[in-house]
């Protein structure tokens, strides 16, 4: 079923033409996001619009360090993470703003993506098929969403890598010479390094040469070499030695064009044995249970049981078909499409096999979530494109044929475009946000610590300069614990907690113990944390040495995941069984006054004659109403009535129009009495900055 289109194009000025012609268009499809949203103000830092991919902070903080040539011990800061050394390298060479070529980067990164693409098509002869791929495969949903403009992540080349890969895979089973064997070495072992994680796909594209030898040609020694050169690329060792290794055995293979089958062998072995000794498949069946099983990790130092956070995180879940299907190729006709080509392809051309792994990574996402889809993109959009050659082959008049190809390329491209236009994210935070972390850093030194919870970490380190307890690396239950127990406890107990996490922090890097909680509650010979502040309140002195000032960020938009910081440390360490009942919490900006009442959705309203709060069928009293606004001169001015010693506070905070319905233990928390009331307490700390969006203070003790 091999396509016979006439005068298919592989000369090398047309292959580069397609090339060129596909990498603009990518690039532009990546500039619509700008385009829209280059009108909002809030959008800007520095003159450039900000990235919108949180973990992309942590890259952005490693890049600056390794520029400025410092950073301090025990900081987090990644100066050895590749994007970050990538990043650094090219803001020295590249005559933009350290801001325009983070975003920037994933858009001219990601795009490359056609690069390999079209090249398979050639590989195949048949240019054309790799071009349609190319156009569609570069902006399909999930390919689109992780490597769009302002996306600062390494999702930017995770795809692109492995398609390389692919593209010299194919290459070296059209033309089994040995000179083909060299690049698959390289795009392997750059994708290692780029990505540590891909261990398992490469292994598979191992486990899958073999197949293809046993199945087609057992005999035929080139395909094990193939296996040989994909081994070299994953071991886990440094990159230049792989490299070396692979030129070695190659000159090898050159020099003595007549194969001794023993020695052969004799290599493979060794190289093998060197992968099960520098890792073996240990790493892959740990990555199979955490995403086909959701293994629960345990969290626990000694006898204290954390709260797991493995439980909140969003990706991981099941999704439904179209959901899938559109993720993968734009629209589930496409998708289908997709389907039916991709197995005629493999059918038509043996090597297209080898892209089998991807698409079951891909296939995946159907019970380990969404996040995988991305790796089905390239090898669906190849099904595509082959399926439109095949039905177009018929079609006898050329210029029809030409008309058709780009009539149902078109169409298939349409609904990638509607979903571009439609994906308006917004940046990590708004440049009002980011001009207060700017200004603490100007206050806070590097050394200094600042305490929120870890979705701000890593913006923070990156504009503040600082350290940070947690961050969206660090964030397991015994980390969160202190962080959560901090924002959600009154003054003083968090005053206390923040000091000790802060100095047990950096005490457990320099004597390798990290159960800080574990540590703290041993050295204080205290049963419970409860305890613990008991004896610090009897006996402050009792409280580590400061070495280093520490502060308190409270960000308005901390305010929706209160809930969920709480459930980190209102919990019984020692009887994780004992399951203590969640404080009430209801905060809404849906608020809608009909005269006699004031309704906040989820049947919840407030009785004005009554002055009771009405939940449901149940009428609970109102403890105390505060109505807290800003006035005229920018002061937060606050007006409260009590009605009752029993019951809920409400609290309307005016210029924000939102109404904050909770209980005393929530309103009692340091986030609510300093960040929505500024509340403090002078002899535990000291306001530094404050606007509306954002309160920060300094701890005293
Ligand atoms: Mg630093």
């Amino acid at each position: 079923m091999k396509l016979q289109l006439p005068n298919e194009v592989t000369n090398t000025k047309t292959v580069l033409l397609l090339i060129v012609a596909a990498y603009i268009f990518s690039l532009a499809m990546r500039t619509i996001w700008v385009m829209e949203v280059q009108a909002i103000p809030s959008f800007y830092w520095n003159h450039a619009l900000m990235i919108n991919t949180n973990d992309g902070y942590f890259f952005a903080e490693g890049a600056r360090d390794i520029l400025n040539g410092s950073h301090q011990a025990n900081d987090l800061s990644p100066i050895n993470e590749p994007l970050s050394l990538l990043t650094a390298w090219l803001s020295k060479i590249i005559p933009v703003s350290f801001e325009t070529l983070i975003l920037t980067m994933p858009a001219f990164l990601g795009s490359l993506i056609v690069i390999p693409l079209v090249l398979i098509g050639r590989a195949l002869n048949q240019t054309t098929m790799g071009f349609i791929a190319a156009l569609i495969g570069s902006v399909a949903y999930s390919y689109y969403n992780r490597t769009m403009s302002g996306y600062y992540d390494t999702d930017m080349l995770n795809i692109v890598f492995p398609v390389f890969e692919i593209y010299s895979l194919i290459l070296a089973l059209t033309h089994q010479r040995n000179r083909y064997l060299i690049p698959i070495t390289v795009s392997i072992a750059l994708y290692q390094w780029w990505y540590p994680q891909a261990y398992s796909l490469d292994s598979a594209l191992f486990g899958i040469i073999i197949g293809y030898a046993l199945f087609s040609d057992r005999k035929n020694i080139y395909f094990y070499k193939i296996a040989l050169f994909i081994l070299i690329g994953i071991l886990s060792l440094p990159i230049w030695i792989k490299l070396l290794l692979a030129l070695t055995i190659f000159a090898l293979f050159h020099f003595q064009p007549k194969q001794n089958q023993k020695q052969f062998w004799a290599l493979f072995a060794g190289v093998a044995l060197l992968y099960f000794v520098t890792g073996g498949i240990d790493p892959i069946w740990g990555q199979l249970k955490g995403y086909l099983f959701r293994e629960t990790l345990s969290n626990e130092d000694g006898a204290l049981h954390f709260y797991n956070v493995a439980q909140t995180v969003r990706e991981a879940g099941h999704i439904p078909f179209t959901v899938f299907a559109e993720r993968i190729s734009g629209h589930t006709i496409t998708f289908v499409l997709a389907c039916i080509g991709y197995l005629l392809a493999i059918i038509a051309y043996r090597p297209l096999i080898i892209t089998l792994p991807l698409v079951a990574l891909g296939f995946i996402a159907m019970s380990a979530g969404l996040r995988f889809t991305i790796y089905a993109v390239a090898p669906m959009a190849l099904g595509f494109a082959y399926l439109l050659l095949l039905i177009t082959q018929t079609i006898e008049k050329r210029w029809l044929q030409i008309v058709t190809l780009f009539v149902f390329t078109g169409a298939a491209l349409y609904p990638n475009y509607l979903h571009i236009k439609e994906y308006m994210t917004p940046t990590v935070f708004t440049s009002q946000e980011v001009s207060m972390l700017d200004k603490l850093g100007k206050i806070a030194s590097r050394e200094d610590y600042v305490i929120s919870w870890w979705d701000y970490g890593y913006p923070i380190r990156y504009y503040s300069d600082v350290k940070t307890l947690v961050d969206g690396g660090k964030h397991s239950g015994d980390v969160n614990y202190p962080a959560s127990y901090i924002l959600t406890q009154p003054q003083q107990n968090a005053a206390f907690m923040a000091r000790l996490s802060v100095e047990y922090t950096e005490r457990g890097w320099e004597n390798n113990k990290s159960a800080i909680i574990a540590e703290m509650l041993k050295e204080s010979k205290a049963d419970s944390v409860d305890d613990m502040m008991v004896n610090l309140q009897l006996n402050p002195t009792l409280l580590p040495k400061p070495t280093r000032d520490v502060y308190l960020y409270l960000p308005l938009r901390m305010m929706d995941i209160l809930p969920t910081v709480t459930l980190f440390s209102h919990l019984d360490l020692k009887n994780p069984d004992n399951k203590e009942e969640q404080p009430f919490f209801y905060a809404t900006q849906q608020i809608q006054d009909t005269g006699k009442t004031i309704e906040l959705g989820n049947g919840i309203s407030i009785l004005k004659e009554k002055s009771t709060l009405k939940m449901g069928n149940q009428e609970v009293p109102i403890k105390g109403f505060y109505q807290v606004g800003y006035n005229k001169e920018n002061t937060l001015e606050v007006n409260e009535q009590h009605f009752s010693s029993e019951g809920l506070n409400v609290i309307y905070m005016a210029s924000y129009g939102r109404f904050v319905i909770v209980d005393d233990f929530y309103f009692n928390s340091a986030y609510i009495q300093m960040f929505v009331f500024d509340h403090y307490d002078p002899k535990l700390f000291e306001p530094v900055l404050s606007d509306p969006m954002t309160k920060i203070y300094k701890l005293k003790v």
